[in-house]
């Protein structure tokens, strides 16, 4: 599942190369992950210029000289290319931008739960999600952090990946956030001092910081890329010694999600 990193990833790459550009064709190829009609994709979005692209949360924002923006959601296997548009399709490439510089951008996706909008700069509030969603994690001042978290009780992990908390952060930084903040995952929110949620805070920028510019080198020109986490010091090394201390990593599974972390670094 694409994560901060890597949509932070894809948004460099993507600054450097599409801001101006113009769309000479939208293809619509797989309708399911579309929330937007297939007749205003086709026949509006040709002519229109891209300009910076954002995030917010898990949402990348294509921002498009119209005054909309396109916002992808891509879910737990959607992948951006940027590519030659002879370069062979992916299976289930759901959606294609012929562009004026020559190039293609694509957006395929694996499992088709991701989702393509198409609104008003002003609208954004209507795509789901967006009302509820908290500030994003690399946005969120310290300050406003420890106020929100308050309104949280339960493991502080379920707490880290709650959009309504703060957004972008999913299961796999989760455990590295938590690891770096030597915080265990299960620990009641409520057991926690006003440092942990320092330490906490501190902890998400830390692991992103680190994290990005190692995807960013993984995805090199063409953003073609496979998700690759080994880099990552504690999530799914369960049995392998704790790069800190050299005690087994505890790993386990609960309702389809790994949590990994060290039981000596983040004491229960
Ligand atoms: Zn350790």
């Amino acid at each position: 599942m694409p994560e901060i990193p890597d949509l932070e990833a894809i948004r460099g790459f993507l600054n450097q190369r599409l801001p101006g550009v113009a769309i000479e064709r939208a293809e619509y190829l797989i309708p399911v992950v579309f929330r937007v009609p297939k007749d205003e994709f086709v026949s509006t979005l040709p002519g229109d210029v891209f300009g910076e692209t954002a995030r917010r949360g898990k949402f990348l924002l294509f921002a498009l000289r119209s005054g909309r923006v396109l916002v992808i959601n891509a879910m737990l296997t959607g992948r951006f290319q940027y590519l030659q548009p002879d370069v062979k399709r992916r299976a289930r490439t759901c959606l294609v931008f012929g562009l004026a510089n020559g190039w293609d951008l694509r957006y395929a996706d694996e499992r088709l739960m991701g989702k393509v909008y198409l609104v008003a700069a002003d609208a954004l509030e209507s795509v789901p999600q967006f009302a509820e969603m908290g500030p994003d994690a690399l946005e969120v001042s310290r300050e406003e952090f420890a106020q929100r978290i308050r309104r949280f009780t339960g493991q502080i992990k379920n707490i880290v990946v709650n959009l309504r908390f703060v957004a972008g952060i999913g299961n796999a930084y989760a455990d590295e956030i938590l690891f770096a903040a030597r915080l265990h995952p299960y620990r009641k929110r409520t057991l926690l001092n006003e440092e942990d949620i320092e330490r906490l805070h501190e902890a998400i920028h830390k692991v992103f910081d680190w994290a990005t510019p190692i995807v960013a080198e993984q995805m090199r020109e063409e953003l073609n890329y496979e998700e690759r986490r080994d880099f990552l010091k504690i999530h799914r090394r369960g049995g392998e010694p704790c790069p800190v201390c050299g005690t087994r990593i505890s790993e386990i599974t609960a309702g389809q999600r790994i949590t990994s972390f060290c039981r000596n670094c983040q004491p229960g």
